[in-house]
């Protein structure tokens, strides 16, 4: 397969469901036969098979493959190696060609609102093994922004950095979890800056990898005073969906075929509610035939008002895993919401909550003045929406998220290996 030959589909470039079907449908072939060159699909794949005749590819094929029984090309043509998150045990390993890379950025920056040469971007994602920093950080050189990589995992960029840099260089876009825009904003505040006025040159936040409610989407946006923009996609895929001026997620309907797996009765749709498959059509390094991504998601053929003929999906991920309380399930999803939903005056950006054989103890980080209020009012909210009981204590601000995570200032210096008679030799080598 030559990808550089291939021309990949733009958005508006079919009318209708039905033709977008027809042009995957006259994709499969050639992608059949490109997993055909892997070792893991050699096995899978027997003479005529068509992709309706496939299992699933689990995430457990993945591991069991690790490194590169999934590898469709002569090692020489790859271009970066990642894996996945949350990945303790036997890693899930993903790779791509420089061809993959041009499908991966042109999938990241579809979103509503676009990247543009003069935007500066600060990619606030991991760059170690995962692809989310590196596909942030491609999509906005593709489209010509400087972009300021800002790893959330690296010591070099403590909270105080990203708000000095925010701030400082008039960052337009951010692409971070949802949960880092409230850490930034608590960190903003920490160091004198009101979010929603002392940063004029922002336009929009880039947000995804974690689940993401409404109560809480709407929290984030009036914080910032910016319209919150959400993706979805893995390390495995890249991005799968982005989100419409009417705020809902598209599937890229163009660049693979998706299918709902329901694992009750093992059948698999085009439509409603189960978990998400995935067969990416444009990938030269590691095919995915059928890959289970196991996220739970509902997907819509209803039409959408932005007019883009693409499926939309909802995408509960793990937060649809709920945890029994007096015999009801709790869901992230259901508290989250409902603590966002308390009023912007009582400042709760902070929560967490445990679940009990019986009881659901809830903590929300709370000024003083407004702990009563707050407290009562998401006790109430939970009995109301839950019906399990539960205790909500409010905590004082720095208690979940301790003031120096916001203010600190890490040095990050050079490897020492000589030292003063009164210096703390402690730090030779291990130089953080
Ligand atoms: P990773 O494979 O480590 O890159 O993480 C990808 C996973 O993050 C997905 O399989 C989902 O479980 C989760 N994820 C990514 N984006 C979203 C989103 N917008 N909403 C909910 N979960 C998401
Ligand atoms: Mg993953
Ligand atoms: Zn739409």
């Amino acid at each position: 397969m030559t990808a550089a030959l291939t021309r990949r589909p733009r958005l508006g470039d079919w009318r209708s469901h039905e033709e977008l079907a027809a042009s995957r449908r006259a994709r499969l072939p050639e992608v059949l036969s490109q997993a055909a060159r892997t070792p893991f699909y050699q096995r899978r794949l027997t003479e005529g098979a068509t992709l309706e005749d496939l299992a699933l590819t689990t995430k457990q094929d993945l591991r069991d493959n690790y490194p590169y029984g999934l590898l469709a090309v002569p090692k020489e043509e790859l271009a970066t190696y990642h894996e996945s998150s949350g990945t303790a045990g036997r890693p899930t390993a993903s790779y791509y060609t420089a061809d993959d890379w041009h499908d991966l950025s042109e999938r990241y920056a579809r979103k509503w609102v676009g990247i543009t040469a003069s935007d500066t971007f600060l990619v606030r994602t991991p760059y170690a093994l995962m692809i989310t920093g590196h596909l942030a950080h491609a999509a906005a050189r593709l489209h010509g922004a400087t972009v300021v990589p800002g790893d959330n995992r690296s010591l070099a960029m403590p909270y105080s950095r990203v708000v000095r840099v925010l701030h400082d260089l008039g960052v337009t876009l951010t692409w971070s979890m949802p949960t880092e825009t409230l850490l930034w904003a608590a960190a903003a505040r920490a160091q004198g800056h009101e979010p929603g006025r002392d940063f004029p040159n922002l336009r929009a936040l880039f947000v995804g990898g974690e689940p993401l409610s409404p109560a809480r989407r709407r929290r984030i946006a009036e914080l910032w005073g910016v319209p919150v923009v959400e993706e979805y996609g893995s390390t495995e895929t890249g991005s799968l969906a982005g989100e419409c001026e009417h705020g809902r997620m598209h599937l890229w309907a163009d660049r693979a075929v998706f299918e709902v797996y329901d694992p009750a009765t093992g059948r698999l749709g085009a439509e409603g509610s189960g978990q998400l498959v995935v067969t990416p059509l444009y990938r030269e390094a590691m095919p995915l035939l059928r890959y289970n991504l196991e996220d739970a998601v509902e997907v819509s053929y209803d039409d959408c008002p932005c007019g883009w003929v693409l499926p939309t999906v909802r995408v509960l991920g793990r937060s649809a895993f709920g945890y029994p309380v007096a015999g009801r399930a709790v869901t992230q999803a259901v508290l989250e919401d409902l603590v966002f939903q308390l009023p912007a005056g009582d400042e709760v950006l902070f929560w967490r909550a445990r679940a009990h054989a019986d009881l659901l103890r809830v903590e929300i980080e709370v000024p003083d003045a407004r702990r009563e209020p707050a407290t009562r009012a998401l006790r109430a909210a939970i009995d109301e929406a839950l019906r399990v009981p539960c205790e909500v204590t409010g905590v004082a601000p720095g208690t979940l998220v301790p003031r120096t995570v916001l203010t600190g200032v890490h040095d990050v210096v050079k490897p020492r290996s000589l030292f003063g008679a009164d210096e703390d030799w402690d730090k030779a080598l291990l130089y953080y």
